[in-house]
């Protein structure tokens, strides 16, 4: 769906599937010069980094196993807790590998530091990060990410992945959520 399809829940478009799939060419093509001749295994974050999975993986050049993780850090709500539990661990054996982690979204980055100390834990030779989205001011720790697509503001968003309680992943842009669809 488009935002022009639910307007009244959405209060603002902050990225359009335009704007997100030129963005993932350009980056696309970093990672594609950064990585060559070295063994990428792309990992995904689940469900979150679905939308930005299929399209980034499509946009490299080259050909790059990948493979998923699912974690939880939020329940339903829509503030990250920190404690994070594995609900599907990888199949892959990621010692010696380069993984580049794909993600959504860094909000207070608990998650994804999280996950850079476990992989780094099961011996992977690199582990940089991907995220699509970025919010710099709800940081509540420093996490290295290497490539990132959009900054955007401390709002609860939805959208291309993105869900407030499993709704609004197939949304096609990223927007911000109506605060009457939540509170
Ligand atoms: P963090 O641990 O706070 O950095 O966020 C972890 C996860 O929470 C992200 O990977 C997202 O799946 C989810 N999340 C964070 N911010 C948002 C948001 O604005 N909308 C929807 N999901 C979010
Ligand atoms: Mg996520």
């Amino acid at each position: 769906m488009r935002a022009a399809d639910i307007q009244s829940e959405l209060t603002e478009i902050l990225v359009t599937e335009d704007q997100i799939l030129a963005k993932l060419e350009e980056i696309a093509a970093r990672v594609a010069e950064d990585y060559a001749g070295k063994d990428l295994l792309l990992v995904g974050v689940l469900k979150g980094a679905v939308m930005v999975m299929a399209d980034f993986s499509r946009a490299l050049p080259t050909s790059a196993p990948m493979d998923w993780m699912a974690v939880s850090s939020y329940g339903a709500g829509t503030k990250s807790s920190g404690v994070v539990q594995i609900r599907k661990d990888l199949d892959t054996d990621i010692h010696g590998k380069h993984v580049l982690i794909v993600e959504d979204i860094i909000d207070s980055g608990l998650t994804l530091s999280w996950l850079l100390e476990n992989f780094e834990l099961r011996g992977a030779e690199s582990i940089e990060v991907f995220a699509l989205l970025r919010k710099p001011d709800a940081a509540k720790v420093e996490v290295n990410c290497k490539y990132v697509g959009f900054d955007i503001p401390n709002e609860f968003v939805v959208g291309y992945g993105l869900d407030y309680a499993e709704k609004y992943r197939n949304l096609r842009d990223v927007a911000i959520l109506a605060p009457h669809v939540y509170s």
